[in-house]
């Protein structure tokens, strides 16, 4: 009888908000922790295959966190534990969308949840744009994390001021690793490249652009108090005067103004610089082929600067990718859900669920995909026990894999990766580091197929 099989469920992204949720279905008699005691959310076996565009797992843990925040990077232990559970499968090197549609997924399993994060980001819409020295944040922290499809790219770093457009937690990460010591760097997993193009930068200035006043920057307190610590650097504000905060900002805002006052006066000196230019908008990037120049605009009172600058990122945001095959919301950047169903103007479609910042937007730390997992998990649940799930016509899981393989020329299970793994670090002892990435998906595949 069917019901008595296992539940088969696809997830789709094995970042956070995948793993989170693959660590709920597989809750063994544990439970789950709600609202402080454990509870069964999961009560009959289940199957989980998580399906991965790269041959790597783990999402940001591995391609947005800063490498010098190993302690975040560690993470992936935990998730590295979940894979261990019996009935999880990873399947890399398959990107659904493209090698496989959502309609071969539903007819194939029982459920499916979508974590595929935010891999897209959002635009200055400015002219010079495009330049050579111009791109956003989030490809100079997938180029200098080693992510295969920025591998390729080049940051020339042999100028004196870069400008960062944004101030959130992304721009404060680029910030220090744009001034980190090398020395420093060469302990993280940074990937080769960077730390080559890191050691031969010479940049004496950051410019860190926000649209409006300090209290409406976007840094958390902790990743402005890092700035604080970098040797040699001095950091300062223009634009507004600090001691102006108004009274009633939130404690939090309070806190990091009265922060960034503290840094600026402790942190005036220094061979090097950071300046926070606040109420200041960017209105073109300017040069011949090359960044030259930011014009930025005084939003107080409307005049114009052009600032001399040889790097440029657009710190502003990361975006969600619509996926073909499934409904987007384009304003948002989201795929449209409610109680972690997916809707189709505005109409549920069974068996299709969604987490993390695909469903939320790109905001929310690692911890935040835990609940978002488990509210995902728990629709499922509920879907299956009202037998609202498609359940006719579930492959088996060596039927799914087969199906799979007629259409990618290689995929790789958690082994594959796990092998990667072990050269990564082992190629990174040899050199007295943690860690030395694969950086192309070539060379990773290579790796696993050599036998
Ligand atoms: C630069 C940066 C630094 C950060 N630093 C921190 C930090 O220090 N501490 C902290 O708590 N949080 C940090 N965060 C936030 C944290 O990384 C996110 O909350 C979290 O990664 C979101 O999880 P997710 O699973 O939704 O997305 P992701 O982590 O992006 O995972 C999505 C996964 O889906 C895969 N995928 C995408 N499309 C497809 C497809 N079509 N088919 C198959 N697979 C697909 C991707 O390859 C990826 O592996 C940081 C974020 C950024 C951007």
């Amino acid at each position: 009888m069917i019901s008595e099989r296992p539940l088969r469920i696809a997830i789709v992204g094995s970042g956070p908000a995948g793993m989170y949720s693959a660590g709920h279905l597989l809750e063994g008699p544990g439970g789950t922790f709600i609202n402080g005691g454990l509870n069964q959310i999961v009560r009959r076996p289940v199957e989980v295959d998580v399906l991965e565009r790269l041959p790597t797992p783990w999402g940001l843990i591995r391609s947005g966190v800063a490498p010098d925040h190993p302690d975040k990077k560690r993470m992936a232990a935990i998730y590295d534990s979940i894979a261990r559970r019996q009935g999880f499968r990873f399947i890399g090197n398959v990107q659904v969308g493209r090698d496989v549609s959502p309609a071969d997924l539903s007819q194939w399993y029982d459920g499916v949840i979508y974590a595929v994060g935010a891999d897209d980001e959002r635009r200055l819409g400015i002219t010079g744009e495009d330049l050579r020295g111009s791109d956003s944040a989030r490809a100079f922290v997938s180029w200098y994390n080693g992510h295969p499809d920025f591998s390729d790219l080049q940051f020339d770093l042999r100028c004196e001021r870069a400008v960062l457009v944004g101030n959130g937690n992304v721009a404060m990460d680029v910030a220090r690793i744009l001034f980190s010591p090398i020395s420093t760097l060469h302990n993280t997993d940074i990937a080769s490249y960077a730390l080559d193009a890191l050691g031969k930068s010479q940049l004496k200035e950051i410019v860190i652009l926000g649209r409006r006043g300090p209290e409406h920057a976007a840094f958390n307190y902790p990743e402005l108090m890092e700035l604080g610590e970098l040797a040699d650097t001095a950091i300062s504000v223009e634009g507004t005067d600090l001691s102006l905060t108004p009274e009633n900002a939130d404690y939090e805002t309070q806190l990091k103004v009265a922060a960034l006052a503290k840094l600026c006066k402790e942190k005036s000196q220094g061979s090097r610089r950071i300046v926070f230019r606040f109420n200041a908008a960017p209105t073109a990037i300017v040069g011949e082929g090359q960044v030259a120049q930011i014009k930025v605009v005084d939003r107080r009172d409307q005049s114009e600067q052009a600032l001399n600058a040889g790097l440029v990122l657009a710190a502003i945001g990361y975006r969600g990718l619509a996926i073909d095959g499934l409904p987007f919301d384009d304003v948002r950047g989201v795929i449209p859900s409610r109680d972690s169903r997916i809707v189709d103007n505005g109409i549920a479609i069974a068996g299709a669920y969604v987490t993390g910042w695909i469903k939320r937007g790109p905001k929310g730390i690692i911890g935040s995909n835990k609940k978002c997992a488990r509210d995902a998990v728990a629709a499922v649940m509920a879907d299956a026990d009202s037998n609202l799930l498609p359940m006719e016509g579930t492959l088996s899981a060596a039927q799914v894999l087969e199906a799979i393989n007629a259409r990618v020329s290689v995929t790789l299970g958690f082994s594959g990766w796990q092998k990667i793994d072990r050269q990564e670090q082992s190629d990174g002892r040899a050199q007295g580091r943690p860690r030395l990435k694969m950086t192309t998906t070539g060379a990773m595949l290579g790796l696993v197929t050599a036998g």
